[in-house]
């Protein structure tokens, strides 16, 4: 083949090729044998550099996927002998295997980012305009695209109303608009932080200053209840203060942007916790009537709520904290009626059980301290456990009772069956002794006359005085102050001061006298053959015999006296009526102070 120098010959014989090879008439076959018939590009060493860049290429492919794309079209250039492809793609290949912070990926992460992000004063149709027009300018030249798209990116970030076409230039940063005050601390900071190019030395650390002393004096004291967020503000405040140039206090920013977005959510929080602490307050204040009944109880919740803001609070936490709190006074309302009732029926029972006890025996005076005892400790105790307790005590101490009491009902019921059989013995035996005494004319116990021999004999000395024509006289005698020798030193001392006066009796009268015992320590004396005042003698004879005829108990010498009424015998007048005139003196004698004897009228 000829060689053409002339670019109008080559594209002549182009052309001619082209159509004796018989092939399509594309741009890249017209490129192709227009290159071979140039000659330059188709030696055999540029078709071994070709290769070999080819496969470098691929390498690098296989090693970072991230570059396939990049390679592929870089290897299609090269096969068609594309210089500007290749060029280009070989531009955005050092973009893409350069440095991080330059990298495609981070940039569209960041761009998506500012992109949603609702940017007071920048809306999605600015943020849409800036875009377009970086790409119109910028687009053939992926170096400058990506410098571009990152310098809009970051002029999104730190203005949120900035105009994002006169951000394009990042050798002049547009100045920041001043903003209308919405409260929101975090605009103001970076706000100050973004202007702190355009400030002095002394107004840089002047600013510096304010900020960090903002931080110190403002916000962590106001953060005792978030130990994690006060200690980030105060290592804000130091990162503040160690800046040295304007930029560095810029870079802080975004610091400062995330720490007032934590600040602003913890803001939103401390009002849910201010809402929570409030209704757990009117919890309390309803619960406290309730409470009013039970100190003990009182003392109970309020150590929950001490628990509770011993703590930093939390929202969830109040809420939890909440339900369990009205759980608590749900159960124990309910716990306390059942407490008072069961205290109350408790209370019933002992007492109930104590009056029992008291009316069962008479001899358990121990117990009856003990169960005084637990008496009073279930009347001061408020704890159902403490009065279970106490009740265990009792019961254990009252089975024991039991055991003693049925020990002594045992032998109770064996003594009154012991009585009962003495008594039935005595009944018999009385009954037998009536028998024989209503036969018999002795008393038993003086042998002197009983009221059937008085009665025979008053008959037979009737008949004898009157056939004899004789004075006859009855005296009536009664001890004095017998009942209370009896009292004094027992009922026996009495029978034996009652034998030992009728001895006395017996000894003083003649043996033609009758003694009779009239009833208890009153005896009939007939004194046949005797006048009224022969009577009287025989009468105070006795006295005075009793007078030296002591009556000893246990060598104890006991004056025994009596008091007497004696009466004639008046013609025919029965027994009843001459011993109703004696009992009548015999009064008389005791009125007239006892020891004494008196004439019947
Ligand atoms: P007064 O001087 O007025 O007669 O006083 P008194 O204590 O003797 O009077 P009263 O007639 O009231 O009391 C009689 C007492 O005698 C009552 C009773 O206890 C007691 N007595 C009666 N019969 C017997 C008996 O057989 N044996 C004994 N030990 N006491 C009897
Ligand atoms: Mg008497
Ligand atoms: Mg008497």
């Amino acid at each position: 083949m000829p060689t053409f120098t002339n670019p109008t010959d080559i594209a002549r014989e182009t052309l001619k090729l082209l159509s004796t090879r018989r092939v399509a008439p594309t741009p890249e076959n017209y490129q192709k044998i227009y290159n071979e018939v140039s000659g330059a590009p188709a030696s055999a060493e540029a078709q071994n550099a070709d290769r070999t860049l080819q496969k470098v290429l691929q390498d690098m492919a296989r090693k970072n996927p991230a570059l396939r794309q990049t390679v592929a079209v870089i290897t299609k250039a090269i096969t068609d002998h594309d210089w500007k492809g290749m060029e280009s793609g070989f531009s955005d290949l050092i973009g893409l295997s350069g440095d991080k912070d330059d990298s495609w990926a981070n940039l569209i992460r960041d761009m998506l980012k500012q992109w949603e992000l609702k940017q007071s004063g920048l809306s999605v149709a600015r943020k849409r305009d800036g875009l377009e027009k970086v790409l119109v300018n910028f687009a053939s030249d992926s170096r400058v695209l990506h410098k571009k798209l990152q310098a809009l990116v970051s002029a999104w970030a730190k203005n949120p109303a900035a105009q994002a076409g006169g951000m394009l230039d990042d050798e002049a940063p547009p100045a920041i608009e001043p903003q209308p005050a919405h409260g929101q601390p975090a605009v103001e900071a970076k706000n100050l932080a973004v202007s702190a190019d355009a400030l002095s030395k002394d107004n840089f650390r002047l600013l510096r200053e304010m900020l960090a002393q903002t931080l110190e004096i403002g916000i962590v004291p106001r953060l005792t209840q978030f130990p994690a967020l006060s200690a980030e503000a105060g290592q804000l405040a130091v990162t503040v203060r160690a800046a040295v140039s304007p930029t560095e206090l810029e870079r802080l920013a975004k610091l400062l942007k995330q720490f007032w977005v934590k600040l602003e959510l913890r803001g939103e929080s401390d009002a849910m916790v201010m809402d929570g602490l409030l209704k757990l307050l009117k919890l309390l204040v309803e619960n406290i009537s309730e409470l009013s009944l039970d100190d003990q109880w009182l003392h109970g919740q309020i150590i929950v709520v001490q628990e509770i803001i011993s703590h930093p609070l939390d929202p969830r936490v109040l809420h939890e904290v909440e339900r369990s709190f009205k759980e608590i006074i749900y159960k124990q309302s309910a716990l306390k009626q059942g407490l008072n009732e069961a205290k109350t029926t408790l209370k019933h029972m002992v007492t109930t059980f104590i009056d029992r006890l008291g009316e069962m025996s008479s001899s358990t005076s121990e117990y009856h301290k003990k169960i005084e005892n637990y008496s009073l400790q279930i009347s001061k105790t408020e704890d159902i456990n403490q009065l279970n307790s106490i009740l265990g005590s009792l019961m254990a101490d009252t089975r024991g009772m039991q055991a003693d009491m049925q020990r002594s009902r045992d032998e109770i019921e064996e003594t009154r069956r012991q009585v009962e059989a003495s008594e039935q013995k005595i009944r018999e035996l009385e009954a037998e002794l009536d028998k024989t005494t209503s036969l018999a004319h002795e008393d038993y116990l003086t042998g002197t006359l009983n009221r059937r021999g008085m009665d025979d004999a008053f008959e037979r000395e009737f008949a004898r005085a009157e056939r004899l024509g004789a004075p006859l006289c009855v005296a009536l005698l009664d001890i004095d102050f017998f009942k209370r020798l009896n009292d004094t030193y027992g009922h026996d001392v009495g029978d034996d001061a009652l034998v030992h006066l009728v001895h006395v009796v017996k000894e003083t009268l003649r043996p033609t006298d009758v003694i009779a015992r009239f009833g208890g320590e009153e005896f009939v004396l007939i004194l046949p053959e005797t006048d009224l005042d022969e009577g009287l003698k025989t009468l105070t004879r006795v006295q005075r015999e009793l007078t030296k005829k002591f009556f000893m108990h246990n060598n104890e010498k006991l004056l025994i006296t009596f008091s007497a009424g004696v009466a004639l015998r008046l013609p025919d007048e029965p027994s009843d009526a001459i011993i109703a005139r004696a009992d009548q003196a015999l009064y008389r004698a005791k009125a007239a102070g006892r020891n004494r004897v008196f004439p019947a009228e």
